[in-house]
């Protein structure tokens, strides 16, 4: 299926690897001009190497903080009028809440709430206007089904999706679309960091605690970012135009609701 979004510019958040990299990957796939950013440069010049080598497309590498003014700033430099804007940033620590102070909380709701509003704000005016945007905010099936350890990424990620649910259904009739993915457990670094520490805290293996996981999960198994990357592209599409924001799980069926 063609998407219908060859040569359209993309803003892709947090995508030297993981989730962020499977997006950027699939946008690159549909002939769409990249600008990857991460805070590490080594991994990210090597991400935009890999997909201007296997897509050709025009892929800018930004290497900065995202969860940081200066780091929005230089990603809007250099692409100050994307179509396309893929919301992601690490998320918080897991802990227990009465470890986390004030501090704690204003990172969480910097980088996982107010980052993407900011990004959103700095570009949507111009999607109005040009009567085609889209934008996907990467948040957690936790918005959806909250994680008890990761308070601070289900309080954050809760006001971006209420602040969204608004503003998508004000700027829809423009052909401009905001909409969240929600993942469940999907292999990358993210998930090998946890699946780690389960192995310190039960004393069993990685790979016992890894197998626990993938059985108790419907599809017997974790989702890959390839197939995360390609329901993202598929939101970024011309096709896309009426799903307006929806909070898409992805997670094996692990959600047990009938809705
Ligand atoms: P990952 O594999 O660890 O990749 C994270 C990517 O984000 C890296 O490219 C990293 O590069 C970049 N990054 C992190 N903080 C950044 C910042 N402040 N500014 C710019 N780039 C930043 O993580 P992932 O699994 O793809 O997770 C992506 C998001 O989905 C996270 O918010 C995570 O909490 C959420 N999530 C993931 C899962 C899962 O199972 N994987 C489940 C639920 C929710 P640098 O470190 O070099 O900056």
């Amino acid at each position: 299926m063609d998407l219908g979004i060859k040569g359209r510019k993309a803003i892709v958040c947090a995508a030297s690897k993981g989730l962020g990299k499977g997006c950027a990957q699939a946008l690159a796939a549909e002939g769409v001009e990249l600008v990857i950013n991460a805070r590490g440069a080594d991994a990210l010049e090597a991400t935009a190497g890999e997909l201007r080598a296997k897509h050709g497309v025009k892929v800018t590498a930004v290497a900065c903080d995202v969860t940081t003014a200066e780091g929005r700033a230089k990603l809007l430099a250099a692409c100050p009028d994307p179509d396309i804007l893929v919301n992601n940033a690490g998320g918080p620590p897991p802990g227990d809440f009465r470890e986390w102070d004030e501090k704690a909380w204003h990172a969480a709701v910097e980088a996982n709430m107010i980052a993407p509003i900011m990004l959103i704000r700095a570009t949507v005016d111009a999607m109005i206007a040009r009567r085609f945007g889209r934008i996907v905010n990467i948040t957690s099936a936790a918005v959806k089904n909250p994680i008890p350890f990761l308070g601070l990424s289900n309080g954050a990620r809760a006001g971006l999706t209420g602040f969204v649910a608004g503003l998508s259904r004000q700027i829809a009739r423009h052909n401009v679309t905001i909409n969240a993915l929600l993942p469940g457990p999907f292999e990358t670094d993210r998930l090998r960091a946890t699946l780690a520490a389960g192995s310190k805290s039960s004393g069993k293996s990685v790979e016992e605690v890894a197998d626990e996981r993938r059985k108790a999960n419907p599809a017997g198994r974790f989702g890959t970012a390839e197939e995360f990357g390609a329901a993202c592209a598929f939101l970024c599409g011309a096709q896309a135009g009426y799903i307006v924001g929806q909070n898409i799980v992805l997670d094996g069926g692990a959600f047990n609701g009938t809705m």
